[in-house]
């Protein structure tokens, strides 16, 4: 095997080569003027994609993020409530109790969306809920919940609205200017290298001396939004790969891919977890038949190149294997996963039967999107 291997892992992401560049410059000061600057500049960038009013960063990975969130939610003591499909969801629940957060959960089994419907029930059984917390893409599935209805539904009861965006924001268009707390990470869809934690809110926050200072969200929302120690290649590295993430276009391709991907997978008889209506193009989660073994697979997809996602705990033990679409991704490079996938499985590839019949391929998928 001579090529490269092909990362279809949802981290960390294919680097542009810009990424590369800035990673490899000679580090700012933290406190010099240029690098202030440099994170203003990055800031701007981020609550233009996301439509936030303010936004922070601070060194860590998306759990860190979720743990700043959890910290806001548990400073009102007021009873708020988790929604839960996932192995995200699950941990959304972990960082409120750990945060000594006083609350409930719903729970939806994994692959069933948080539709307006679903949402809707859920907030009716929790009257007494004053906020709730939600991941948007779901991804141990795939599964894409509802947060424009989540906002609607939720600010009509006067609740409070956090969300893990953590591999949505980048990856799929996301709008959380009307969400109290959102959650993002370099790593992931926006396709930088792990590192920076981006928190999008909706108020000033101002800081709290009963959360850990590193925790607290306060603290970096004011001081120039430096208050500690902060990477200027991470900064410099967000900023490259949001550069190229921000292209009009670029998640309409990666959608598409991303579809196609999805099609292709059910046409050789595979069942794709998440609902076709409420699935991440990003994040195609496959179930496995009983009589095929995921880590035998994904391991042999590997020996030949191709990286997906399938080692994970909550992966095995539903014998689920995922293709991330985030960052960089072409067609060719979706042509090559099914070309091996098919190879690995001994079988001829399939047929493109509804092609021959003079149907497009992507009709229904398309059409959704
Ligand atoms: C990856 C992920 C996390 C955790 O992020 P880390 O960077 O691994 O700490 C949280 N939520 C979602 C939805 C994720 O995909």
């Amino acid at each position: 095997m001579t090529r490269a291997a092909i990362s279809f892992l949802p981290g960390p992401a294919q680097l542009h080569p810009d990424v590369l560049v800035a990673l490899s410059r000679t580090p700012a000061p933290h406190r010099g003027a240029a690098f202030l600057e440099d994170v203003a500049s990055i800031k701007a960038e981020l609550r233009a994609l996301t439509g936030a009013r303010h936004v922070s960063v601070m060194l860590g990975s998306g759990t860190i993020a979720n743990d700043v969130v959890a910290a806001q939610l548990r400073r009102s003591d007021e009873r708020g409530l988790v929604l839960v499909n996932g192995e995200f969801g699950e941990r959304l629940s972990d960082h409120a109790r750990r945060a000594g957060a006083t609350f409930d959960v719903e729970r939806l089994p994994w692959g069933v969306p948080f539709d307006g419907n679903a949402i809707e029930r859920a907030l009716a059984a929790h009257p007494a809920a004053t906020w709730v917390w939600m991941v948007h893409l779901e991804t141990s599935t795939g599964v894409v919940n509802d947060l424009p209805r989540l906002t609607t539904l939720a600010h009509a009861r006067g609740m409070r609205i956090a969300v893990d965006g953590v591999s949505a924001i980048g990856s799929i268009s996301v709008q959380v200017g009307d969400v109290d707390f959102a959650t993002a990470v370099s790593g992931k869809g926006i396709g930088s290298v792990p590192g920076v934690a981006i928190i999008c809110h909706r108020e000033r926050v101002t800081p709290d001396e009963r959360i850990a200072r590193s925790l607290d969200l306060g603290l970096y929302a004011g001081a120039e939004g430096v208050p500690f120690t902060l990477s200027s290649n991470l900064i410099w590295a967000l900023s490259a790969a949001l550069g190229h993430a921000a292209k009009p276009g670029r998640m309409e391709r990666l959608a598409t891919v991303g579809a196609q991907l999805r099609v292709e997978l059910e046409r050789r008889g595979h069942v794709i977890v998440a609902p076709v209506e409420s699935a991440a193009p990003s994040v195609v989660t496959v179930a496995l038949g009983a009589d095929e073994c995921v880590q035998a697979f994904g391991d042999a997809l590997a020996a030949r190149g191709i990286l997906t996602s399938y080692r994970s705990d909550y992966l095995v033990r539903r014998n689920w294997i995922q293709a991330a679409v985030m960052g960089e991704c072409t067609r060719e490079q979706v042509d090559t996963l099914l070309a091996v996938w098919d190879e690995v499985r001994g079988r001829e590839p399939v047929r493109d039967e509804r092609a021959r019949r003079g149907h497009h391929p992507l009709g229904g998928v398309a059409a959704h999107l």
